[in-house]
């Protein structure tokens, strides 16, 4: 059982005033921050960051929109963090997404989805190290 996972509000959140709103739903889901920052993504950094999806069609439009403004980057903690986040987000699509999830709430199409929640406790290790040295996690 994980006990680690990663987020970024996106910037479509960021740039709505989301972001409280998530950290909130997110303290009151169980999960404690142990490190969190701003960040504005390079093109290189977030090419590097999806890197798996570099063969996808829509692989240059998920990259301009994550480039496109702040994001708020988070190392998280909780039993089952992976497999729980994923829930409390919702679907990629979040016409699709449950209701009362961070996607159904606040996001408007599938890019500009809001959040980003780690897929796999290997996913979440290496993503938080990624974003965060070891001097930046409590
Ligand atoms: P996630 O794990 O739910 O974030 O979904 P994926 O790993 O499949 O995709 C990564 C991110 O790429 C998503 O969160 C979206 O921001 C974006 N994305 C996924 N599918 C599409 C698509 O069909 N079109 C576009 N423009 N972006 C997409």
């Amino acid at each position: 059982m994980s006990n680690i996972t990663f987020t970024m509000i996106k910037p479509d959140a960021v740039a709505n005033g989301y972001t409280g709103k998530i950290i909130d739903q997110i303290l009151e889901a169980g999960f404690t921050i142990q490190a969190m920052k701003y960040v504005r993504l390079s093109e290189e950094t977030a090419g590097a960051f999806y890197d798996i999806h570099r063969e996808r069609s829509f692989f240059k439009e998920l990259v301009d929109f994550m480039t496109s403004g702040t994001i708020v980057a988070a190392v998280l903690v909780k039993d089952n963090a992976v497999a729980d986040f994923r829930t409390l987000i919702g679907a990629t699509d979040p016409a699709k997404a449950e209701p009362g999830t961070v996607r159904n709430r606040f996001a408007k199409s599938i890019e500009a989805n809001a959040i980003h929640g780690s897929d796999s406790d290997a996913n979440a290790a290496h993503e938080a190290s990624f974003f965060f040295s070891a001097f930046e996690r409590f």
